[in-house]
């Protein structure tokens, strides 16, 4: 098991054309050998996970507002907006089930009325013209009940606490709006959203974190450096990133706050197993789902030359889990 971490010393397989380049940013722990996908997550043995760089304190995250969201695929979804103390971004949980219940967001506040909890989405069931409470849904007979200090009572006929499916999505505008072919973003997006509403309940972590945590501008410096001949981590090498930035405790903050404290992860990533389940593993992991790309079982997906290097690269050099099959 390793982390995409950083280290002192040259990456071995730069090519030649980028040896002489001045490099400061580390480079990526050699991955390991790539196996069939195992549907079962990694163990870890306790003192490993102590060794690992993850902080043992999650961020502080507070939910500000739910609103339901119907979409063009059919599933309704729950899409939650967090703040937090660690950056000024907006990053969000794009929730699959009513009655997937954040902590923060049902909490009572002082002075409140059930005007304001509906209009910030704590509410219970399903909003309708003229309904005055938020705490109750007459049309369903559903009710929420809350401790003298205001926080929401787990009740199993208004609120879901079991297992479920989640993936920790990166935000990448170039792959889900400018419709890029270099990665694979936009289609993981679309793939982890079908399944979730397939299986009714799940949660998506939608971080804002973009080009792996590298920001647009260089992550657009870092395509002309791969159309230069660089790798994907190569690249980010070079702009002096860290190959992955991302911030992934944010995300098990989140999901501590939805009381998703046991999920099956969309991943192909084992580093993002370790990194989500935290140093003291606030939500576990129960199980890994690979996230195969399309255009390896079917004629869809996304097919250029850019696609193909990308994905070599997560394989070979940021060790996912993920075996290209052999074409006949
Ligand atoms: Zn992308």
């Amino acid at each position: 098991m390793t982390l995409v971490q950083p280290q002192a010393e040259k990456p071995d397989h730069l090519d030649e054309a980028f040896r002489n380049m001045p490099i400061v940013s580390p480079a990526p722990t050699p991955s390991e050998p790539i196996t069939a996908s195992p549907q079962s997550p990694p163990v870890v043995l306790e003192e490993e996970r102590r060794k690992l760089p993850i902080h043992d304190k999650l961020p502080v995250v507070r939910c500000i507002a739910r609103a339901r969201i119907p979409t063009v695929q059919g599933p309704e979804i729950f899409l939650h907006l967090y703040e937090n103390d660690v950056d000024n971004k907006e990053h969000l949980a794009i929730v699959f089930g009513e009655d997937i219940r954040s902590k923060t967001l049902f909490q009572q506040r002082p002075g409140e009325s059930q005007q304001d909890r509906m209009t910030r989405g704590a509410y219970v069931g399903k909003l309708f013209p003229g309904r005055d409470a938020a705490d109750r849904d007459d049309r369903t007979g559903q009710e929420l009940h809350f401790d003298k200090d205001g926080h929401l009572i787990r009740e199993p006929e208004t609120t879901f606490d079991g297992q479920v499916m989640a993936r920790i999505h990166s935000e990448c505008y170039t792959g889900e709006t400018a419709w890029s072919a270099r990665c694979d973003c936009g289609e993981q997006f679309n793939e982890a959203g079908r399944l979730l509403g397939e299986n009714g309940h799940g949660c998506i972590v939608y971080l804002r974190q973009e080009g792996r945590g590298i920001g647009l501008g260089e992550k657009l410096k870092a395509y002309n450096l791969q159309d230069l001949g660089a790798d994907t981590v190569q690249a980010n090498l070079l702009l002096r990133h860290p190959a992955d930035g991302r911030l992934f405790l944010l995300a098990t903050a989140i999901l501590v706050d939805l009381n998703l404290l046991e999920i099956k992860l969309l991943t192909n990533n084992p580093d993002k197993i370790i990194a989500v389940e935290g140093m003291n593993r606030d939500v576990k992991v129960a199980e890994r789902v690979p996230m195969v790309p399309l255009a390896w079982r079917t004629l869809e997906g996304i097919k250029s030359k850019e696609i193909e290097g990308y994905l070599s690269a997560k394989i070979e050099r940021m060790g996912h889990l993920l075996e290209k099959p052999i074409r006949i």
